[in-house]
């Protein structure tokens, strides 16, 4: 009677969820003052002034039966026009309105994505550590996920790459900034997996696609984010505007097909159809206005580069070792024991809520979210000091 794969997915619930309830029954036991909960990546700053001004003009001008009503499924056409416009002028790309898709964030743009480009026996290219709902939407789309490992230092392992693309392989997955690591890919590493794909398209008669999941684009502290669209002409970006503008309970997002892409048009008449099979009727109204208005924009990134150096500076001088975070708002720390969901179970006497890397698909670090109070952070010290002199650090 009941789809035991959809079941087990329910019931089954993803362990930052879980980690994120632990710590509300915690709140609710010790205080709230007395939990440090590292553990999920909603944004701790407010949204951008333009939001609550675009939000309360929108509210005061616009017809309420017209703001409120559906759209196009592919979104207002005026707010694709924007958005188009948007990635043209900042990027250099001759991006069109007409391969504009306005979606519910990020999770949905992947998965349209996804079930648009996925056909049987499909392999999509994952680099570990990953956002763990990968798994879930390249599955659940009817893809295989094949895992490759980033480097020693977080970062594109090419040569582990060029041996995963195969005949069957349909895309690579690729988020920078990057959850969980923090890292941000260099323009000369993105270029030179561009040249690797583009000999291999050659070689194996196909082309591999390159989807861009970029949530966190406008969240860095002074490294550049390349453009992959400008670097590879077959390329999807599945953008969201969750973290950047603090709207991560509104649901708004947008895929954006590179007019270089190879059957692009088709392409965007798949994402259209994939957006209709999975039930998204179109993005919320409202919010697909008040983002057109605040495109590029985002939260206080001066808050968040404030908590990652007071965590990294304490972290560090206390004998944790940590990756660089150069964007996104978390910190990725090393265990201090081979088993991280031994230490995070560990750092939990503290009341210090971390998440093991396991689920990110690689061993032996913890994800620190950082977007959170700077109290809390300043609070959560003693406690980190007090763990890492139990490990003898
Ligand atoms: N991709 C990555 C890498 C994420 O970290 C997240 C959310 O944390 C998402 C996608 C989903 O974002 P959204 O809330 O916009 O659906």
């Amino acid at each position: 009677m009941i789809n035991a794969a959809m079941r087990k997915l329910g019931e089954e619930r993803s362990v930052i969820r879980e980690i994120f309830e632990y710590g509300n029954a915690r709140k609710q036991a010790v205080g709230e003052k007395n939990v440090f909960d590292f553990s999920l990546g909603n944004p701790s700053v407010p949204a951008p002034a333009d939001v609550n001004r675009e939000i309360v003009r929108l509210v005061g001008e616009m017809p309420s039966v017209a703001l409120h009503g559906y759209t196009s499924a592919a979104g207002a056409p005026d707010v694709r026009e924007a958005v188009a416009d948007y990635i043209r002028a900042a990027f250099g790309v001759p991006m069109t309105s007409d391969l504009v898709y306005m979606t519910c964030g990020a999770a949905a743009s992947l998965t349209v994505t996804l079930n648009a480009l996925c056909e049987e026996g499909d392999e999509f290219i994952v680099i570990a550590p990953y956002f763990p709902e990968y798994r879930v939407f390249i599955e659940r789309a009817g893809g295989k996920v094949v895992e490759v490992p980033a480097d020693g230092a977080f970062r594109l392992d090419l040569a582990a790459i060029e041996r995963a693309v195969t005949p069957r392989t349909k895309a690579i997955l690729l988020n920078s900034p990057n959850n969980p690591t923090g890292v941000v890919y260099s323009r000369g590493e993105l270029a030179a997996l561009a040249a690797l794909l583009e000999r291999k398209n050659k070689e194996l008669q196909k082309t591999v696609v390159l989807i861009s999941d970029e949530p966190y684009r406008e969240l860095t502290y002074g490294a550049e984010v390349p453009y992959l669209m400008a670097l590879y002409p077959h390329t999807v970006v599945c953008y969201s505007f969750s973290k950047s503008l603090s709207l991560a309970g509104e649901r708004i997002g947008y895929i954006a097909v590179s007019p270089q892409c190879a059957d692009a048009r088709a392409l965007f008449a798949a994402v259209c159809g994939a957006g209709r099979a999975l039930g998204f009727v179109c993005a919320p109204a409202l919010f697909q206005r008040v983002a057109a208005k605040c495109l590029g924009q985002s939260g206080d990134l001066e808050a968040y580069r404030a908590n990652r150096d007071l965590l990294w500076e304490a972290l560090t001088s206390f004998g944790f070792s940590c990756i660089p975070s150069e964007g996104a708002f978390y910190l990725f720390m090393k265990s201090p024991e081979p088993d991280a969901a031994a230490f995070a179970e560990r750092a939990k006497k503290y009341e210090l809520l971390l998440v093991p890397s396991d689920s990110f698909g690689v061993k032996g670090y913890v994800r620190i979210s950082y977007c959170v109070s700077r109290e809390t952070i300043q609070n959560s010290l003693p406690a980190f000091a007090a763990l890492a002199k139990e490990y003898g650090l």
